[in-house]
């Protein structure tokens, strides 16, 4: 390990006097302390603006600091006094800014002035707006098909902005939306649509102050949904339990120092975020669910051997599901030895977990990363959703199914139209409001976009904000991908790597942050709106000056692409994008679940958006909540490598001073690592037993045999709690070693929590 040992002792818990210590040391880093702090007290207020962090709820009577300690490193990076302008692009060339580093990057600043890159100096230079937009549609409409271009979204772009991009997009022709969801909860969109028929969680906040029992699983709220830290703390100390599994052992899922609790602060104190800790081996969760349904089932046959009252809601499933029958054979069949062996939990283990559940009225479950990102990610929530039926936990207080997105929009792009596959009732709606046919062939995904642009097929990027080069796998052939585009187009605030893999013809489009005031030309402020994990669609309103005075809206710089490409034949982009409460009339007319849009978003914490599921209507073929009949693995990507040398499997992660490919930082304090990113995690007993030592040096290489290299070098060896056999590194950096074409059966999503490599002593 270097002289300055990265490791040092983690955080004793999460909170606390470190993230005070954090917070301020953001606000002082963005230059302008005084005004960040003030910005913060709107930070998820009624009034506000909305992190642009994650997707966790706001409470219906939060407190005035309503944000954690990441929801501050998300504003004072964006809200930074550092300008990346025309004279740093002037004074870098791309081929240089490749070899800086993501955090180095993005660390310029915002961005000041609409660029376009010229290829004979390597160098993006200032362009008008105007001369911008003609080129981009000059270069679109220069393309043989509109499926040659593809548009992609990240789940930072508000309802508006997302609106107007489908209807730019589908006008356009085409529907190629690979969009941030594909790489994180799209698992959870397709086994929740097939299971119960919406494809969203059906909690809402205050259930967390209702349920008696919580398990969390593949998920790390200390870092990606802090404020979660809050409702797990609480629930433990009114006496309900939470059971936690997760391959790691994560500070957030132990204890939490809540920093707006003085007396707490001034002992140093912290209490309890869950009540049972359980470590399955990756890929292993299905099993786990597995082997407590077949707890329940054996709970039930004793309940009726005994003529005890019955176990399961006998009254819910006959009323409410379909499949039960089948599903329990399933279940009974399935042998204890292969759930322990995939989950690498005792059958003791997995009882103790299940008789929480037979002890427990009220139950959510609710999952992240760790349960989506694998290849039976669909199945596992599947087996998840089929779980909680037996005792008819979803659909009534207290108790329901909660994907925690780590978007703060992720899940209303999707419900605005950011759709490869829109449903027919949508395009139906637009058609109607429209009175011109939209494409009806389903569109590109993230992976469909990656082998088109690879094949050559796709000629054209058009990003809605993200860093899609560094949050998709293969890194490498990504770059090589983007090489062979005509024109890349980036509305972003930020430089990214992205910005520095042009097309022949590219443009990066500064545009306006949450946190920024955005007036139309009569100076009305604008509000845009967006969807949490608990579909409750609230507005947000920046009270912040622009960076810069050249900075548009997403939603202008939509409308200016539209009107050059398409004209306002169809659509009056001008009068529609001049404010953002017509484009949310539009919503309301084309989507009426929205109902009386602009007056109930302007309600204090606006309104919830009805989901069926979640009032006991099941829109699925068979008109019922499905039980599912899902095998589980032959082996999982552990049982695989059982008996192969130096061989394990990874699992890519967050570091706590990251969100998404955004690198705030170099410490990931709960993990007690320090000022380094190239770490991998590793059981203490697999260094010993792969002849390493802690700290060692070591190599990855990409175990998956396509013909293609894959490795990522020198990265440091830190003893962990975690399960032998498992790796654990973070992302974007280990992303070189995923496998672009292994994908989730059924959602297309990377396989990023379950890549087998090897590990090599470095070779310098
Ligand atoms: S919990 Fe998520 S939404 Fe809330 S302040 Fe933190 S990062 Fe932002």
């Amino acid at each position: 390990m270097p002289d300055d040992d990265p490791i040092r002792k983690p955080s004793p818990a999460a909170g606390g006097w470190g993230a005070l210590r954090s917070v301020s040391r953001e606000l002082l880093r963005s230059g302008k302390p005084v005004e960040g702090a003030k910005t913060l007290l709107t930070l998820n207020q009624s009034d506000g603006f909305d992190c642009p962090g994650c997707a966790w709820g706001d409470p219906e009577h939060g407190s005035s600091f309503e944000f954690c300690e990441n929801g501050v490193k998300a504003v004072a990076w964006e809200a930074t006094s550092a300008r990346a302008g025309p004279e740093f692009f002037a004074a870098h060339t791309l081929s240089q800014l490749r070899e800086w580093s993501d955090h180095d990057l993005e660390k310029q600043g915002r961005l000041t002035h609409p660029l376009r890159y010229d290829p004979a100096s390597d160098r993006y230079e200032p362009i008008a707006w105007e001369d911008a937009f003609t080129q981009i549609a000059e270069a679109l409409r220069a393309l043989e098909s509109p499926d040659q271009a593809e548009f992609y979204t990240s789940g930072r772009a508000s309802n508006e902005a997302a609106f107007l991009y489908q209807l730019f997009v589908r006008l356009y022709g085409t529907n190629n939306f690979p969009d941030c969801s594909h790489m994180c909860h799209e698992a959870s969109g397709v086994a929740l649509t097939e299971a119960i028929g919406t494809g969203k969680g059906t909690v809402r906040l205050e259930d967390f102050e209702r349920c008696d029992l919580i398990y969390c699983v593949g998920q790390n709220p200390g870092t990606n949904h802090p404020r979660m830290l809050k409702s797990l703390r609480d629930c433990v100390a009114r006496g309900a339990q939470v059971c936690v599994f997760n391959t790691l052992k994560e500070k957030g899922l132990d204890r939490f120092s809540d920093p707006q609790n003085k007396l707490e602060m001034m002992r140093g104190g912290s209490e309890p975020t869950s009540t049972h800790y359980f470590r399955p081996r990756l890929g292993g969760d299905m099993a786990v669910f597995r082997g407590m349904s077949k707890c329940v089932l054996e709970a039930e046959d004793r309940a009726q051997a005994q003529g005890l009252p019955p176990v399961l809601d006998h009254a819910f499933i006959e009323a409410h599901t379909a499949g039960f029958s089948d599903w329990c054979a399933m279940v009974r069949a399935t042998p204890w030895a292969q759930i322990e062996a995939q989950s690498g939990l005792s059958r003791a283990q997995i009882e103790a977990a299940a008789t929480l559940y037979l002890r427990a009225d009220r139950v959510i479950t609710t999952w992240a990363m760790g349960i989506t990102q694998h290849l039976h990610s669909v199945q596992t929530i599947r087996e998840i959703a089929s779980f909680m039926f037996l005792k008819g936990n979803i659909g009534r207080e207290g108790a329901g199914l909660c994907p925690v997105r780590g978007h703060s929009n992720v899940q209303g792009d999707r419900t605005v139209g950011i759709n490869e596959k829109a449903p027919a009732a949508l395009l139906d709606a637009l058609e109607a409001e429209l009175g011109v046919p939209m494409p009806r062939t389903p569109g590109h995904n993230v992976a469909e976009a990656i082998g088109a642009m690879l094949a050559g097929e796709a000629r054209a990027f058009i990003a809605l904000g993200g860093n899609f080069a560094r949050a998709v796998p293969d890194t490498p052939l990504i770059a090589q991908g983007f090489a062979k585009l005509d024109l890349t187009v980036s509305i972003a605030t930020k430089l990214n790597t992205s910005h520095l893999l042009p097309g022949k013809v590219s443009f990066v489009l500064p545009c306006l942050g949450r946190t920024e005031i955005d007036r139309n030309t009569s100076g009305k402020r604008q509000l845009i709106t967006v969807e949490d994990s608990m579909s409750m669609v609230h507005g947000s309103a920046g009270i912040n000056l622009p960076a810069s005075e050249h900075l548009r809206s997403e939603v202008r710089i939509i409308a200016g692409i539209a009107q050059a490409v398409l004209g306002n034949a169809v659509v009056d982009w001008t009068a529609l994008s001049e404010d953002n409460d017509r484009i949310r009339d539009m919503i309301a007319r084309v989507l009426p679940n929205f109902g009386d849009f602009n007056a109930d978003v302007r309600r204090p914490r606006g309104f919830w958006l009805r989901n069926p599921a979640a009032c006991r209507e099941w829109h699925t073929p068979s008109q019922r909540a499905n039980f599912a009949l899902c095998d589980l693995r032959e082996a999982t990507e552990w049982q695989q490598i059982q008996g192969l040398e130096n061989t394990f499997v990874l699992q890519t992660i967050r570091s706590h001073d990251q969100y998404n490919t955004t690198v705030y930082g170099m410490d990931d304090r709960y993990r007690g690592v320090f000022g380094a990113r190239n770490v991998v995690f590793i059981h203490p007993d697999d260094i010993v037993g792969s002849d390493f030592a802690a700290g060692d040096l070591v190599d990855l290489i990409g175990c998956f045999d396509d013909g293609i290299h894959r490795e990522c070098r020198g990265f440091h060896l830190v003893p962990y709690d975690i399960p032998l056999g498992c790796l654990a590194g973070y992302f974007p950096e280990l992303n070189a070693l995923v496998p672009h074409q292994i994908v989730g059966e059924g959602s297309f999503t990377p396989v990023s929590k379950s890549v087998i490599v090897r590990l090599r002593a470095h070779q310098g």
